[in-house]
């Protein structure tokens, strides 16, 4: 039997709306809108459109983003690093994002390192990685919580089952296998140094693939009915010269044997964008308090 396609746009749209409904209800009770600024500096066309797509999706969920802003790609670091300490100082907002990749004058490290952990709405700063490698609570990294929501959603109890993480970023592979051995996964970690992937993958009940390498992953290399969670965007040019986005699993080989599959695009993307959201919602009612008001 085909695998089950778990389509993200659509658990994402529940899960926003679900959001939206909670931040009604503050709003009903007298609380301001929680408060998003996204920072995007220069003109990278692709930045724009990620910038676009988030601005747009907070503001459907009730999020109020008039504090983000464009940054010329002269702005200095100095200059960037005081406005992210105004968005800090700033009770109103309750995320800040610094979109990447930055311009190479702008040291990354430093500017990101610079967000309060605690309006780290990208989950990307140390502090919020640490606390995932301790377990304690914090704004856990947006695409690898989108993953482990997804694998949720299709019903998996992770307990005792053997899950294979193929790569080991920062943004996405380290803190996807911290995730899954919180839930009581036993994780493999794969690189691109490791030998006989498929020998790998083939044992796993779960496949979490972000190697950023098309449609690597194929339908021998699977456990018949396992979970596989498709986390790579490539751009690539399909035998007819056309421009097409494939993941990192060759999707008509794994649906054949594979139990959930997700695809791409419509799969792990649109949760990205949802975490994000749930981020900003979740340090919103930890700032004023919120305790009832549950978003899911
Ligand atoms: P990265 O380039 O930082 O890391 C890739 C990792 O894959 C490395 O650890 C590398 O060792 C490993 N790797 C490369 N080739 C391999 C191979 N043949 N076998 C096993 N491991 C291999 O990339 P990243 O930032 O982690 O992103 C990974 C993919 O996920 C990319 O395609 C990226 O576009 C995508 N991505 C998607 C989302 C989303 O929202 N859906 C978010 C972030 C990243």
């Amino acid at each position: 039997m085909p695998a089950r396609i778990l389509d993200g746009k659509l658990i994402a749209e529940r899960l926003q709306a679900e959001l939206a409904t909670g931040v009604r209800a503050a709003r009903g009770h007298g609380h301001r809108a929680p408060g998003l600024a996204v920072l995007w500096v220069g003109d990278n066309p692709a930045s724009e459109l990620y910038v676009r797509n988030k601005d747009r999706a907070g503001r459907n969920v009730g999020i109020d983003t008039s504090l983000s802003r464009h940054l010329s790609g002269q702005v200095s670091q100095n200059e960037l690093l005081g406005i992210i300490d105004g968005l800090n100082a700033d009770a109103d907002v309750d995320g800040i994002l610094v979109q990447l990749p930055l311009p190479a004058h702008l040291d990354s490290s430093i500017i990101l390192n610079r967000v309060d952990p605690d309006k780290d709405c990208d989950g990307l700063h140390p502090i919020n990685l640490g606390r995932l490698v301790r377990g304690e609570p914090g704004l856990r990294s947006c695409t690898p919580a989108g993953v482990m929501v997804l694998l949720d959603e299709a019903g998996i109890d992770l307990t005792g089952k053997t899950a294979i993480v193929i790569g080991r970023s920062t943004l996405v592979g380290k803190p996807v296998a911290l995730m899954l051995q919180e839930k009581n996964a036993t994780v493999i970690m794969a690189h691109s140094k490791t030998e006989d992937l498929g020998a790998l993958t083939r044992i796993a009940d779960v496949v979490v693939a972000a190697a950023g390498r098309p449609e690597l992953v194929t339908g021998r290399m699977i456990k018949p009915g396992s979970a596989v969670i498709d986390v790579g965007i490539n751009r690539i040019i399909d035998y007819e010269g056309r421009q097409r986005t494939v993941g990192d699993v060759d999707f008509e080989s794994v649906r054949e044997v594979a139990g959930v599959l997700t695809p791409v695009p419509r799969g792990v993307g649109p949760m990205t964008v949802t975490m994000l959201l749930h981020n900003t919602v979740q340090s919103y009612r930890q700032r004023l308090g919120l305790k009832d008001f549950e978003t899911w």
